[in-house]
């Protein structure tokens, strides 16, 4: 059993649960596990019936219960839908119809229990997107992205949190998965921890007195990286953590190091955080993660299902590009239709920072598309020589990019991925996941036709709205559609 220093606010999930209990959450994780990443499991699970190489292969994982004692799974469709809503609602209590079923399934009530408070939490995280209040532009330039994510992404960008850092600790990617959705090229080379772990430390505080410590922990030590490519990789995060006082997360595709994994599952079990995440590339690798660690071990760690054959479906971006318009070709009164699939695999929104190649984008999530193919838009980029001119070259591109106004001498566009259709007393823009309606007359139907135009200057605009117009009411509808991050914004030398 691993040692393990309570509470922060994950732990407080395990609150009100006995050992006894955990160690049953952890075996019927493995089980769900199974079921999701086994198309045979999946199908004996969902009838209720288990070959006996099935049962003794649980049994072999750690699975020491009975699987009948989960029948209510395929017997119970009232149980299978309220699995779905504990996962959604805040204070879920099951109907009182399951709850009398429940006392014959106490595994399927705990498992209910365990996921309810569970995703309580995250729902929680999620709901708090925090603020960078110590760089104003920055955190209204980022409040801009949230919006225009959220309008772009629609449901999956309410699952964002979006980090304001990315830190590439190697220069490509080792794994070469068939899905990387951020195309990333072999790799080259790694940041040496010897030679330049202090320089790492000094970009790291220079964040700090950037961003402030709380917003500066909000990293990632990879993006188009794999963690486990750098063999200081975990050096590397306990050195951030010293400097901003965060543990930052951890997802990885190399799971059977076990040396590897276990230091860090024990770096994170010490921080009392939900890390590492797994991404899990076929059957044959979960059944050696099952293998290789047991169940309590696993307690925290995520399992990614991201086989070929595996339902869930993968965004089409990078390696497997392919273009999706969502609601934008859809005809009016059909843009329900259909789910749209989920647009970027994309979260950070801020800096991407490679340490090795010394460059720095500004980027924030988008939907997947030709012109921005890793579900990202880059917005600028610029380079830099050490840890010294590091926090100058960002101030440079805040002050550049990150304007708190229309800037009056740049073109003044819609986002790229909207289209804009005028309306009779006004305009709707149509992202690929939501149609945005924008009413009022003669002050909108100017308004939208002259920015779809997309030739004109803020300025010109408002000389050409105040023409015969209420420049005061313009001037408000303009604000309006920059502060709620409708504008294009990416930085050219023409603008
Ligand atoms: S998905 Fe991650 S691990 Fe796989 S190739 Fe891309 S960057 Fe590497």
């Amino acid at each position: 059993m691993i040692q393990e220093k309570p509470k922060s606010a994950y732990m407080e999930v395990f609150t009100p649960f006995s050992d006894e209990d955990i160690s049953n959450i952890v075996m019927l994780k493995r089980v769900f596990e199974c079921a999701q990443g086994d198309k045979d499991f999946a199908k004996a699970f969902a009838a209720g019936k288990f070959s006996d190489e099935q049962i003794a292969r649980q049994k072999q994982i750690g699975v020491t219960f009975d699987l009948q004692e989960l029948a209510l799974c395929w017997t119970d469709d009232e149980f299978q839908s309220e699995l779905l809503l504990c996962m959604e609602n805040d204070d879920y209590s099951p109907p009182e119809t399951l709850q009398t079923k429940l006392k014959e399934y106490p595994l399927l009530g705990l498992w209910l229990r365990f996921l309810s408070r569970k995703n309580r939490l995250y729902r929680a995280t999620r709901r708090n997107i925090f603020r960078v209040p110590k760089c104003p532009p920055f955190d209204a330039w980022r409040w801009r992205r949230v919006l225009a994510a959220r309008s772009e992404l629609g449901y999956f960008g309410h699952y964002i949190d979006f980090p304001i850092l990315a830190f590439e600790l190697g220069d490509g990617c080792s794994v070469g998965c068939w899905f990387c959705a951020f195309s990333t090229q072999k790799l080259k080379t790694n940041l040496d921890y010897e030679r330049y772990g202090a320089f790492f430390r000094d970009i790291a505080e220079g964040c700090v007195s950037l961003f402030g410590k709380h917003a500066a922990a909000m990293a990632l030590l990879y993006y188009g990286t794999e963690p486990h490519d750098n063999p200081n990789y975990l050096d590397f995060i306990k050195d951030f953590k010293k400097v901003t006082g965060y543990a930052t997360c951890t997802s990885t595709a190399m799971p059977l190091d076990a040396d590897w994994l276990r230091s860090l599952i024990r770096f994170y079990r010490e921080e009392s955080q939900p890390w590492p995440r797994l991404s899990v590339l076929s059957k044959d690798m979960m059944n050696k993660i099952h293998d290789l660690y047991a169940p309590d071990e696993l307690r925290d760690v995520e399992l990614l299902m991201q086989m070929r054959e595996n339902e869930r479906r993968k965004v089409s971006g990078g390696r497997i590009l392919s273009e999706h318009q969502g609601m934008k070709e859809r005809e009016p009164g059909a843009y329900l239709d259909d789910i749209v699939p989920q647009g970027s695999i994309a979260c950070v929104s801020g800096f991407l920072i490679n340490t090795v190649r010394r460059d720095i984008q500004i980027v924030s999530p988008c939907y997947t598309c030709e012109r921005w193919p890793y579900g990202y838009r880059v917005y600028d980029k610029a380079e830099f020589k050490d840890a010294s001119d590091f926090p100058d070259v960002v101030r440079a591109l805040i002050d550049r990019n990150m304007p708190a106004h229309p800037p009056r001498d740049a073109a003044a566009r819609f986002r790229d991925d909207l289209l804009y259709k005028p309306t009779d007393d006004g305009f709707d823009l149509i992202s690929p996941n939501q149609i945005h309606h924008f009413t009022g007359g003669a002050v909108h139907t100017a308004l939208g036709n002259l920015i779809a135009q997309g030739d004109l200057t803020y300025d010109q605009l408002d000389d050409k709205l105040s023409e015969g117009g209420n420049p005061l009411l313009a001037g408000m509808a303009v604000n309006h559609l920059f502060d709620g991050g409708f504008m294009d914004e990416l930085y050219s030398e023409s603008r």
